[in-house]
């Protein structure tokens, strides 16, 4: 957001399952899209998590991720319509030596899905005007992970693109040994909870402003969902607006967590 167009200040604290989150942020109070919140809310996100990370530590675990271990970046990553529009721009900015195999590893990525026979499924929880449940969501999940296909901005086994990364790959931090992670679905890991899921939060304000389904996008098609719906990131709201409606995002999926 630029920070020379007036803002609006607020302190805001919001119970988590991991304590209490109190913090300082400020929205732009002219009209801004709805990619432009995504900085300010993964910022909450991350906070959250560090409470559920020193709450963690604090009991002597350490994290075992690191930089050149990408044994999570063969899962499916969701990505919020909001984030979507984000990574466009991220790739339309790169270098053409850059984007061009990039693009490549996309295409490569979208026929390994439709050999594997799960592309239908995916395309549809990217474009399907119907809520995908939790129940459809499950068998195509596997199905992907046991491809351990490599997310096309992995490159060297490092992510290209890690201060642009989606917010789901922010939120995954294991403190059981690492090796572990090289099959997550026989191992039990020990994940340090993310209290929101920054990307199903956006997902959710994208649903109220736009009265769609709380759609999640399988990476490999973030690009072509977000070229198909480019012309909806031209819409704009107030920024006050905007967090407003986010900030009820975050607490609907607060209240669903909770017992
Ligand atoms: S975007 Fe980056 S961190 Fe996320 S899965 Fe892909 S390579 Fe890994």
């Amino acid at each position: 957001m630029d920070a020379s167009t007036p803002h609006e200040s607020y302190n805001l604290d919001i119970q988590t399952p991991a304590g209490n989150l109190t913090a300082s942020v400020s929205v732009p109070t002219g009209l801004i899209p709805i990619s432009d919140i995504i900085p300010l809310m993964r910022s909450l996100g991350e906070q959250a998590h560090q409470l559920a990370i020193d709450n963690t530590t604090r009991t002597g675990a350490t994290i075992s991720c690191q930089k050149g271990c990408a044994a999570c970046c063969r899962m499916m990553i969701p990505v919020a319509p909001p984030e979507a529009f984000a990574l466009r721009t991220v790739v339309e900015a790169l270098p053409s030596t850059k984007k061009g195999p990039l693009l490549e590893r996309f295409q490569s990525a979208q026929k390994t899905l439709r050999e594997a026979g799960i592309e239908e499924g995916l395309h549809r929880l990217a474009f399907s005007e119907d809520q995908v449940t939790d129940d459809e969501l499950e068998p195509i999940n596997r199905a992907y992970y046991a491809l351990r296909m490599p997310c096309p901005f992995l490159e060297d086994e490092v992510c290209s693109i890690y201060k642009h990364r989606p917010s789901a790959c922010r939120e995954l931090l294991v403190t059981s040994p690492a090796e572990l992670c090289q099959d997550l679905i026989r191992n039990p890991v020990n994940l340090i909870p993310a209290p929101f899921r920054i990307g199903t939060v956006l997902s959710t304000l994208w649903a109220d402003c736009f009265q769609g389904p709380i759609r999640l996008i399988p990476l490999p098609f973030a690009l072509d969902w977000a070229k198909t719906w480019e012309s909806r990131n031209t819409r704009t709201w107030a920024g006050t607006e905007l967090l407003n409606r986010a900030l009820n995002a975050a607490a609907q999926f607060l209240q669903r967590q909770s017992p």
